[in-house]
């Protein structure tokens, strides 16, 4: 079988690629001839050997350490992507937190954490390299937003209006990006097996199981390569979308 070389001289940046979903999109594209940034807040460990799994495949990638909710760091971490790759061809802004309880025990902390990751980090990270986005006719921005932006859950009220955000912010820059002939989609995944999900009470999993049609979980691969795929040549004409991927649930 020839090598996938369908984003051989393309540039990403992936947050939150040193575990889960972010880090599998990384080998994803890293595999396809990217050159990867793998952006994490504290793993660098986790970082490294996502990395390390790309280089040893024979693509080519750099760890770069952010808290996407810092504009300063974010700042910092795109001179470094600058420096290293010249200009951003795609970027996935995948970092994403759950502070899960019921609204009536939900805190100022609970509420604002994850607004300032989902939303104010997407929106930074967005803004420091929307540049390099529409400075070609291929860049991508690719936001993860959830089936829980979709269709709410109990709980996650914080996290639910996050992931709403994200489909608006994303056909608005879809609006605004496509007279460059670059694109905006977002990406909402379904339940799926990383540690966000494995968090959650097993009741809890049980129940959300059973309205899966598919009657499981996702695994990391089955999004990423739906990420890797919207940031690949066969994607060109699409923009301002929500790519559904979870196993059926929203029928
Ligand atoms: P995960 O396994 O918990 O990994 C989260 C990643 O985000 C880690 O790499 C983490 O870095 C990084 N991160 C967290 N806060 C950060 C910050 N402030 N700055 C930079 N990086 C930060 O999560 P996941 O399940 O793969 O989720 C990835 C994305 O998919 C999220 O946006 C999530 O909302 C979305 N999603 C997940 C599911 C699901 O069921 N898992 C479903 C729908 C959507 P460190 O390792 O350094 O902490």
């Amino acid at each position: 079988m020839s090598p996938n070389t369908t984003l051989e001289d393309r540039t990403c940046l992936v947050t939150g690629g040193s575990r889960g979903i972010g880090k599998a999109t990384a080998i994803e594209l890293g595999e396809a001839g990217a050159e990867v940034a793998v952006n994490y807040k504290s793993s660098l460990e986790s970082a490294e050997r996502t990395v390390e799994e790309i280089n040893e495949a024979g693509g080519s990638a750099i760890p770069v350490k952010a808290n996407v909710a810092d504009p300063a760091e974010v700042a910092a971490m795109a001179a470094e992507v600058h420096d290293a790759f010249g200009t951003l061809d795609v970027l996935i802004n995948n970092a994403g937190i759950t502070k899960d309880t019921r609204f009536d025990r939900m805190t100022d902390a609970d509420w604002h954490n994850v607004i300032e990751v989902n939303l104010h980090g997407t929106f930074y990270c967005t803004r420091a390299f929307y540049e390099d986005l529409v400075g070609s006719d291929h860049g991508r921005l690719i936001n993860i937003s959830s089936i829980v932006g979709e269709q709410g859950n109990y709980g996650q009220a914080n996290y639910a209006a996050t992931k709403s955000a994200l489909i608006g912010f994303t056909r608005t820059l879809a609006r605004e990006m496509g007279r460059y002939g670059s694109t905006a989609n977002c990406v909402a995944p379904g339940f799926t097996m990383t540690d966000m999900l494995k968090v959650v009470d097993e009741e809890i999993q049980e129940k959300i199981k059973r309205k899966i049609i598919l009657g499981r979980f996702a695994e990391v691969e089955d999004i990423a390569g739906v990420i890797g795929f919207l940031a690949g040549p066969d994607a060109s004409y699409i923009t301002g979308e929500v790519i559904s991927v979870n196993g059926g649930m929203n029928i």
